[in-house]
């Protein structure tokens, strides 16, 4: 349900009232009060600045050689306060990412795998467009994402946990090879 009013938020709300709506401040996170300090790096605490550098690039070089090239670099929020996540409408989440218009990291997701996880969206909407990745199934969409970045929880809350098994069996079958073609039908 989130995810449609998402899109229907992207596709119809006028340019103007983007700002108001959270997540989409992701486009123009210095309208939100954090510090872009590149094309791919915004903080609300500049000072961590070497620390999320790593986090990214370690991410970025792992989803490219470990489930697929990333065509376009991801902008990525990182967020040190919870004021900074919740005006990026995180709420509960540990991150998010809105198609390929970029990722928000909240506070407590400042670990190698959830960066990883939210780089496995980015890559799924590349691949896929932003249609189909919104609108495939989530045991595809979260599964693949828990599995592939390698969270290393050994037990995930539900739906997650099943959507990682079911997405680790239709993997085996399908291979590393075949993953975007066969996504396609799903
Ligand atoms: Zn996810």
């Amino acid at each position: 349900m989130l995810k449609r009013l998402l899109l229907i938020g992207l596709l119809c709300v006028p340019v103007a009232a983007w700002a108001f709506f959270k997540p989409v401040r992701i486009i123009a996170p210095e309208l939100a009060g954090v510090s872009c300090i590149n094309d791919t790096l915004c903080l609300d605490d500049v000072s961590r600045s070497q620390e999320a550098a790593k986090l990214y690039e370690e991410a970025l070089h792992f989803v490219d050689s470990s489930v697929g090239s990333i065509e376009h670099k991801p902008r990525v929020i990182f967020c040190s306060s919870d004021a900074c996540s919740q005006s990026f409408g995180l709420g509960r989440r540990a991150g998010m990412t809105i198609g390929t218009f970029g990722i928000a990291i909240s506070p407590r997701a400042w670990k190698p795998y959830y960066m990883r996880h939210e780089m496995i969206h980015h890559l799924q909407t590349e691949r896929l467009g932003i249609i189909k990745a919104w609108n495939d199934p989530e045991w595809f969409t979260e599964g693949m994402a828990y599995s592939l970045s390698e969270d290393p929880r050994a037990q995930l809350s539900e739906p997650f946990e099943k959507y990682r098994t079911q997405f680790k069996g239709w993997y085996a079958g399908v291979g590393k090879e075949r993953v975007w073609a066969e996504a396609r039908y799903l």
